[in-house]
C-alpha cells in the first residue's frame, strides 16, 4: 500500500488463496471461519491508519476500553482517564484482588514507568513479575494472561523487555492505547481484502494463487523484491537469509451451537483449564451460537486429536458457565507456527540482506514489538522505505 500510495509500480504474490496471511479467512466444510480469533489494540497506530486510508469503517471493529472479564466473576477494567490513571484507577476499583495486591500493582507500574520500561538486562517475564512481587492473583489474572496474549510465549520464556514495551505503548500510553478492538468482519474482509484492492486502483497487481519460487529470476523481473512471508517460509526462498527461530502454536476451537447460545461478554477469560478466551462470535460477527476458544502458547492441549480437543473446551465452558447443550458442530484451527517464541534476548534480522535489492518485511523483523499485526505492518512500512532509496518518509 505504501509502495502504491506514492506511485512505486507493485506486484504483490501470495501463495494462499486470498490475502491475510496468519491473519485471513477460511473455508472448510462450506463453513467460513477466521484461521484464528484477532484481537487489535488501540496501539496499534499503523495498522489503523492504513485502515483508515482504504475506507473501512470505524464501526468494523468492536471498540472497548480494557476489560478482562472472566467467567469466574473477576473483572479488570481500564478507564477511560489520561494514562496511566486509567489503568492505575481500575486497578484500585478491581474486586477480588487485594488491597495489597492492588497498591503493589500500582507501585510496579510507577516504577517501570521511572525507568521508562527499560530493563538493563533482558530476563523473563516470570522473573520480573517475581522481583516486583506480582505473582499473586494480579499476575494469575491480569500479567501473565497479558504475555500470553500479547507475546503468544509463556511467561517462563518469555521476553521481559518485549513485555515492558507492550506495557508501555498499551496501559501506559496516552489516549486510547489500551483499548481492544475486535473485529465484526471476517479476517480478510476487515483489511486484506480493501488493501488489495487499494494497491489495484492504484495500478499496482494483486496475484492471489502465486507461490514465488525462484527468487532470482522475480529480481531480474521486478528489480526490487520485498519477502514479506514467515520466517520458516523464508527457508524455501532464500535459505542463506532464513533465521533460526523457536515458534509457538495458537488454537482456534470453534463450537457451533444451537442460535440463542450466547456469553455474557463478547470476550470472556477463563483462569483456569486449557481455554484462555472464549469470544462470542454472534455478538460481534453475528454468527449466532458460534464461540471461539483460543488457546495460545504451548501446553497439555497439544497432546489432543481435534475432537478430544473440541470436547476439552466445550467441557470447560459447562463447567465454567453452567449447562449448554452439545455443540452441532466443531473445528480445530491448530496454527502450529503461529508467531515466533518472544524469548529474553531475541535478535532480530535486519531488513536489508547481503542480497543486493532484497528486503525483508513481517512481523518477526520488528525489534521493538512482540510479532502481532502491527509488528508486521510498520516492518512493511519500513520495507518500503528502504526499498524505495529514501523516497518515503520515516
Ligand atoms: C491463530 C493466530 C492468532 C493470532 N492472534 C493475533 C492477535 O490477536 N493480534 C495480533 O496482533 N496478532 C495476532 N496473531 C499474529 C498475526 O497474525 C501475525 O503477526 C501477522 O499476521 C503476521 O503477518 P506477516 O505479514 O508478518 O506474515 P504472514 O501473515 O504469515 O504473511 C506471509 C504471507 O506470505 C505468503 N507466502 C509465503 N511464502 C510465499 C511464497 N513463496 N510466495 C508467495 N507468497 C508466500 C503466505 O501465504 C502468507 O500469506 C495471531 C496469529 C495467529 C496464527
Amino acid at each position: 500500500m505504501t509502495l502504491a500510495e506514492r506511485g512505486v509500480p507493485v506486484t504483490l504474490f501470495e501463495s494462499g488463496p486470498v490475502p491475510g496471511g496468519r491473519a485471513r479467512r477460511v473455508k472448510t466444510r462450506d463453513i467460513e471461519l477466521d484461521n484464528g480469533q484477532h484481537i487489535l489494540s488501540g496501539a496499534y497506530s499503523e495498522l489503523l491508519r492504513l485502515m483508515r486510508l482504504v475506507g473501512v469503517p470505524s464501526d468494523a471493529v468492536l471498540r472497548c476500553p480494557l476489560e478482562l472479564r472472566y467467567a469466574d466473576g473477576f473483572a479488570l477494567r481500564a478507564l477511560w482517564l489520561p494514562a496511566p490513571l486509567g489503568m492505575l484507577f481500575g486497578l484500585l476499583l478491581a474486586g477480588g484482588l487485594p488491597f495489597r495486591e492492588q497498591i503493589g500493582a500500582v507501585r510496579f507500574m510507577l516504577a517501570m514507568r521511572r525507568d521508562r520500561f527499560r530493563l538493563p538486562a533482558d530476563t523473563s517475564v516470570a522473573e520480573l513479575l517475581t522481583r516486583h512481587g506480582q505473582d499473586g492473583r494480579i499476575g494469575h489474572y491480569l500479567w501473565r494472561p497479558l504475555c500470553v496474549s500479547a507475546l503468544n510465549t509463556p511467561p517462563e520464556g518469555a521476553s521481559a523487555q518485549l513485555f515492558l514495551n507492550v506495557l508501555r505503548d498499551t496501559l501506559a500510553a496516552g489516549d486510547e492505547a489500551s483499548d481492544l478492538l475486535l473485529p465484526k468482519a471476517d479476517l480478510s474482509r476487515l483489511f486484506p481484502e480493501p488493501a488489495c484492492d487499494f494497491v489495484r486502483a492504484k495500478g499496482g497487481e494483486v496475484r492471489c494463487g502465486e507461490t514465488v519460487r525462484d527468487l532470482e529470476a522475480l529480481r531480474a523481473q521486478c528489480g526490487k523484491v520485498i519477502l514479506a512471508v514467515g520466517p520458516h517460509q523464508l527457508k524455501a526462498i532464500a535459505p542463506g537469509l532464513a533465521p533460526d527461530y523457536g515458534y509457538q502454536p495458537i488454537y482456534t476451537c470453534y463450537l457451533q451451537y444451537p442460535k440463542q447460545v450466547r456469553l455474557k461478554f463478547p470476550m470472556l477469560g477463563f483462569a483456569h483449564g486449557i481455554v484462555q478466551w472464549a469470544f462470542d462470535r454472534g455478538a460481534l460477527t453475528g454468527e449466532k451460537g458460534r464461540i471461539a476458544c483460543v488457546i495460545s502458547a504451548q501446553g497439555d492441549h497439544q497432546q489432543l486429536g481435534q475432537d478430544e480437543l473440541a470436547q476439552a473446551c466445550h467441557r470447560q465452558l459447562v463447567a465454567a458457565l453452567g449447562a449448554m447443550p452439545d455443540p452441532e458442530w466443531s473445528q480445530v484451527i491448530a496454527e502450529k507456527r503461529a508467531t515466533i517464541a518472544c524469548a529474553p534476548g531475541l535478535a532480530r534480522p535486519s531488513q536489508t540482506t547481503s542480497i543486493p535489492g532484497v528486503y525483508l518485511a513481517g512481523d518477526y523483523t520488528d525489534p521493538d514489538y512482540p510479532p502481532t499485526l502491527e509488528a508486521a505492518v510498520r516492518s512493511g512500512i519500513r520495507a518500503a522505505a528502504l526499498a524505495s532509496e529514501g523516497r518515503l518518509d520515516g
